[in-house]
């Protein structure tokens, strides 16, 4: 964040706007901080539209500020490069148009993009159709329940939750109202992202996502993404030809960020990857 508002911390090591800093408080409004830092400290508070010297906590990212620190790259670009960027250059190489699965109730996002442009957006600056954005989750779970229709192994089976003490119905038999309607749930994963992910790990208890995809999945994948990494030639943990590296990532987080993620197999990815540089970081 020094860097960001331009405080010296490197050649004046005893700065004390730097100083004012550690201790959470943006030293000087003539350092006018951009929004990210005042984003990351809380938005200045307000009491009948008179602003005051405390800071609203309610969209404080505070408490991932130790992220500035992390000896990692890290970015929001995963979903730009991983799925949005491949399906711009088929555009533009096929010259067709993507279809997605979106749904509309999935997100604010969604529902009024969908409000806007409809299913099919062709008047979209990238057009899409998005065929299924009037399905809900449980629309969705209830065709393939009654289809029979294969899904990935991940998600399990889908089956129908009657209630305790209801009777198994003809869930085809119903009305347009929820009455008597069973709920509709996988047996395994109920949502998955790309295989990696660790978006929101830090709220789940154990089996996590991690342990579940040992299970459901591909064990060897989660290997792959724990094990490895090295530091490159300007100190940054990075992937390497062994793995990904991610016990180092989860251990630097949970030390340093009080997260409490949970790896699978800890101890021993610790024992084997553990070396001279990493304890430096992890002490
Ligand atoms: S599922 Fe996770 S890794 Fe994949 S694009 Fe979404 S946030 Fe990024």
């Amino acid at each position: 964040m020094a860097d960001l508002i331009g405080i010296d911390r490197r050649e004046d090591k005893e700065n004390p706007d730097y100083e004012s800093l550690k201790k959470g408080e943006i030293p000087s409004p003539e350092l006018r901080a951009p929004v990210r830092c005042l984003i990351q400290q809380g938005n200045s508070h307000k009491k009948d539209g008179v602003e005051t010297l405390e800071y609203s906590k309610m969209y404080s990212k505070e408490r991932y500020k130790f992220f500035l620190e992390a000896p990692f790259e890290i970015s929001d670009r995963c979903c730009s490069i991983m799925k949005k960027t491949p399906a711009h250059n088929y555009t533009k190489q096929m010259g067709k148009m993507p279809i997605t699965a979106q749904m509309a109730s999935e997100s604010r996002l969604r529902t009024t993009k969908w409000l806007k442009n409809g299913c099919n957006g062709f008047d979209m600056k990238s057009p899409v159709s998005n065929p299924m954005s009037i399905w809900t989750e449980q629309d969705i779970l209830e065709y393939i329940y009654h289809n029979h229709i294969p899904i990935a192994s991940s998600y399990g089976e889908v089956v129908a939750d009657y209630g305790k003490g209801k009777t198994k119905e003809n869930t085809m038999d119903i009305g347009i109202f929820d009455v008597g309607r069973p709920m509709f749930r996988t047996t395994g994963c109920s949502r998955t992202g790309c295989v990696f992910c660790g978006f929101g790990c830090h709220r789940e208890k154990s089996p996590n996502r991690w342990e579940l995809a040992e299970k459901v999945s591909n064990s060897k994948i989660i290997d792959y993404m724990m094990r490895g990494g090295a530091f490159d030639e300007n100190g940054i943990w990075k992937p390497d030809s062994r793995g990904l590296g991610f016990w180092f990532v989860i251990e630097w987080i949970n030390l340093h960020g009080d997260l409490h993620i949970i790896m699978p197999h800890r101890e021993d990815y610790l024992k084997q990857y553990m070396t001279k540089d990493t304890e430096k970081y992890l002490k």
